[in-house]
């Protein structure tokens, strides 16, 4: 206990895994959390000095990893408390010594269980300082490591977009830190680790990371005049070095991640366009999983980062673009380095296993068969020319040398745990060799001793026995004690004879009896060298891996360009924006009707703001959208789901699209959409491409027709910004605004209706529309028939100015004054039946053949009465 109380006063905000044989246990308040999240058995323990009993409860060490995920998935800190000293070889009886060995917490798990194969987990470390900001993030499972700084305000929604995006497991901070501004409103909050603020010093980053790299400084890291990112990169080392307790061999580099490399994409514009998770927040029904076609997890992870960081640069994108091509016609390469790549497992997280020190053997077996498609792949990609696959080629490691060691020193097929041993190869290692032929052949050889020593005495009936007490011995019966050689010395004397040893048996001995033991000693100390080793060449292992990773990705656009038919963009530094025959590539893939592909053309100068008008139902979101995802892929370096298309160098993409409000941020409010407009009009240039559906939907008719318009023209006219735009809109009125302004134009989807029934066409054409069609459509989505009725009246009412009456607008809700006869209202908020109804209901009702001409008039003239307002109450 004393043990475990001095291991807790170190961590208090970790539970303690304390090692007791064949168990962790837990103590205290840690054994009352875990009990409970883990749903494991509560006991106790003999009292504690108080004389009260002690709270416990334990898993078993064989299934640590399953706990600890439960744990760490709640949120919980783990120090792992291990006997570091052997209890067999421990000479005295006294306590074993215990250390925590490992720190496991959100950010820094890696165990299988817990990871996704096609996402990255990542640990952030992030510091701020006078408006500027620093951030550092690793995936611990793969060794990817990175750094960035921002300034002032931009920057702090910066580094906020970034949590919200990539959404780390566990943000460290220094304790103090006012956390409130740095991490997204409305998001789930992730683990936040306050630790010591002299790790996030300048002097300690520049040592801890130079030591890491072993460099002698920061410059060839792009780190120089960089402060707070290399700040944050060396807090975030340092909490690593701490918690890991291990070398992270696999941690050799750290790339500067600079906003200008990339296409900008704000978290909202993520969520609304589904990129990486559909509308259920699930990765089905996303943009990912729809063109997602990498073989490798690898592969699906670097995917995934090429959509979320889409390229900035024309040349670099080019380049992918050229790769992809030369894929999709290379149909035979391509379909042959994709077979191949079935075979290779997770090389980045088998390398980051092997350095820290938790790969098994059968994960070093691994990773030799996966590095082993490396050269038939570089032989089959020898003849392609892009420029992109040449250099990923070039950057293939056949890491010879590291698999031969492995498969000089494992079986291929080793055991599941390394607990029983049995890995190491025959002939790899003679000790093991030997000793592992004494382990299999001891009956053998006992029977061979016995021949030997019968034929040298002359005693046929010399035995060579084992027994617990004696172990091994050579019996002679009474008889024969006269040929007795010198050498045997007398051990036992029983009835019938007497028993012996030799010091040849003696040595065999003491070998047979701790064989077993001594060989897995063995191998474990053989397997730790070989996982050294292999740890140490971890830069050319990652190496290969990413450009192995790099090629699925090529070859997995390549792919979903032929099943999909899409086509190679044209990418250029222009500001034209042309697409002939664009199609949303997920709606086209799930919609009931033939997709009807559009075309877009945006500019700088005649065509700078789209309003689009149309119907409810008729494509104005897919649209918006379409226009977007097909800009984003091309940026990614993917062709695109259109016949042709001319896509201007982006520097940033916003798209406002669809009720997506709750499963973006848990909220679905006017100040979010107000706020989101508010950023575009401040961070929009030329060069941005801006999606707004629907802008000013949330508040008041009129409130929101204003607002409309006055964002819909401020885009259109402020001269420091002028983003492309696609203005959708339910607000007719809106389409005044091509009239009086250049740049705007107006452009609607064509619907025809027929009967009382609407026909989408779903297709964009020059001008404006008149109408939403929005009862027709409330009408098939299956609104009562005696609503839809009211609902028309009400609109025709409106529709012919019967705006207001009483000086209140009529949709405000408020009654018009009491009338001495309600029968002459005729207004929009009388109670059913409506005006009409009752009319139709007098008219039947009446019985012309008995009527008199005066009653008829009188009839007549109160139905007219009926129908029209009072005009006290008609406003001008
Ligand atoms: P609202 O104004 O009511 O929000 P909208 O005009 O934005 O509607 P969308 O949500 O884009 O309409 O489209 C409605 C549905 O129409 C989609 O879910 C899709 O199934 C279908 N659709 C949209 N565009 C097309 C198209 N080009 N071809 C075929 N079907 C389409």
């Amino acid at each position: 206990m004393r043990q475990y109380l001095e291991a807790k006063r170190e961590h208090p905000t970790a539970i303690i895994f304390f090692r007791m044989g064949d168990f962790y246990e837990m103590f205290y308040e840690d054994a009352l959390t875990a009990a409970r999240v883990l749903e494991i058995t509560l006991t106790s323990r003999s009292k504690d000095a108080g004389g009260s009993p002690i709270p416990m409860c334990g898993v078993p060490h064989h299934a640590a990893e399953e706990y600890l995920t439960r744990l760490v998935t709640r949120g919980f800190r783990v120090a792992l408390f291990e006997q570091v000293e052997d209890p067999h070889k421990s000479k005295t009886k006294k306590l074993l010594r215990r250390e925590v060995v490992r720190i496991v917490s959100p950010g820094t798990l890696t165990s299988a269980s817990y990871l996704d194969a096609k996402e990255p987990t990542f640990l952030m470390a992030m510091n701020q300082k006078e408006g500027r900001y620093g951030a550092a993030l690793i995936d611990v499972s793969t060794g990817e490591f990175s750094t960035t700084e921002y300034s002032g305000t931009d920057g702090r929604q910066a580094l906020v977009d970034e949590v919200s995006i990539l959404r780390p497991r566990e943000i460290i901070v220094a304790v103090g830190t006012e956390l409130e501004v740095l991490l997204p409103p409305g998001d789930e909050p992730p683990t936040v680790t306050p630790i010591d603020p002299w790790a996030f010093g300048l002097d300690h980053a520049n040592r801890v990371l130079c030591d890491q790299f072993r460099a002698a400084s920061l410059d060839g890291f792009g780190l120089e005049g960089r402060p707070m990112a290399t700040m944050a990169a060396g807090a975030l080392l340092q909490y690593l070095r701490d918690t890991q307790k291990v070398v992270l061999e696999h941690v050799r580099a750290i790339a500067y991640r600079s906003l200008a490399d990339h296409l900008l994409i704000d978290p909202s514009t993520f969520a609304h366009l589904e990129i990486v998770e559909g509308a259920s927040g699930g990765p089905s029904d996303s943009l990912l999983a729809e063109i997602d076609r990498t073989v490798t997890s690898m592969g699906g992870r670097r995917l995934r980062d090429w959509l979320q960081r889409p390229l900035h640069a024309c040349e670099r994108i080019q380049n992918r673009l050229d790769a992809v091509e030369e894929f999709t016609f290379q149909t035979t390469e391509r379909s042959k380095l994709q077979e191949a790549l079935k075979e290779v497992r997770d090389l980045e997280r088998l390398i980051a296993r092997v350095a820290l020190g938790r790969a098994s053997p059968r994960d070093l077996v691994g990773l030799r068969l996966s590095l082993a498609v490396v050269p038939p792949v570089r032989g089959l990609l020898s003849e392609l020319r892009a420029p992109l696959v040449r250099s990923l080629v070039a950057e293939l490691d056949d890491v010879l040398d590291v698999r031969d060691k492995i498969e000089r020193t494992l079986v291929d097929e080793p055991p599941g745990t390394g607990r029983d041993g049995g890995y190491i190869r025959d002939g790899c290692d003679p000790k093991i060799d030997e000793m592992r032929s004494i382990s299999r052949n001891a009956k053998q050889y006992i029977a061979e001793m016995e021949r030997t020593e019968q034929d040298r005495t002359g005693i046929a009936s010399l035995k060579v026995r084992y027994n617990r007490v004696f172990g091994y011995y050579i019996e002679v019966s009474k008889s024969n004690l006269h040929a007795v050689p010198d050498d045997y010395l007398r051990k036992q004397t029983i009835a019938t004879g007497e028993r012996f040893i030799t010091p040849a048996l003696k040595e065999y001995e003491q070998k047979a009896l701790g064989a077993d033991e001594k060989i897995l000693d063995r191998e474990a100390v053989l397997f730790e060298a070989l996982r050294n080793d292999v740890a140490s060449e971890a830069p050319r292992i990652q190496g290969t891996a990413r450009a192995l990773a790099s090629l699925d990705v090529l070859a997995s656009f390549a792919d979903a360009a032929g099943a999909h038919n899409y086509t190679k963009p044209h990418m250029h530094d222009g500001d034209e924006l042309a697409i002939t025959d664009g199609r949303h590539p997920v709606v086209e893939r799930h919609c009931k009707d033939p997709f009807v592909p559009n075309d877009t053309l945006l500019n700088a100068t005649s065509q700078q703001v789209i309003i689009l008008t149309g119907p409810n139902m008729g494509g104005k979101s897919t649209y918006l959208r379409q226009v977007a995802v097909i800009t984003l892929l091309a940026h990614a370096g993917s062709f695109v789901p259109a016949k042709r298309a001319k896509i201007p160098i982006v520097d940033r993409l916003f798209a406002r699209v669809g009720a997506r409000d709750k499963i973006a941020r848990g909220q679905s409010t006017f100040m979010l959409e107000m706020q989101e407009t508010a950023n575009i009009l401040r961070l929009s240039t030329s060069r941005s491409l801006v999606l707004l559906d629907e802008i000013g939907r949330g508040t008041a008719t009129f409130d929101g027709l204003s607002i409309a318009w006055a964002v819909a023209e401020s885009l259109a006219t402020d001269p420091h910004t002028r983003p492309k735009t696609l203005f959708a809109t339910h607000y007719h009125e809106l389409t005044d605004l091509a009239d009086s302004t250049p740049g705007v134009q107006n452009y609607h989807l064509v619907a025809r209706e027929w009967k009382d029934d609407i026909l989408f066409l779903r297709k964009v054409e020059a001008g404006r529309s008149d109408r939403s069609y929005g009862i027709q459509v409330a009408r098939l989505a299956g609104l009562p028939t005696q609503t839809i009725q009211r609902a028309k009246d009400i609109l025709s009412g409106l529709e012919s100015d019967e705006l207001s009456r009483g000086g209140h607008p009529s949709f405000s809700g408020k009654s018009p004054p009491p009338s001495d006869d309600d029968s002459v209202q005729l207004g929009l908020f009388r109670p059913h039946p409506s005006a009409h109804t009752r009319i139709l209901e007098r008219l039947q009702a009446a019985d012309v053949d008995r009527m008199t001409p005066f009653d008829a008039l009188t009839l007549l003239n109160e139905l007219k009465t009926e129908l029209e307002p009072p005009s006290r109450d008609r406003t001008p």
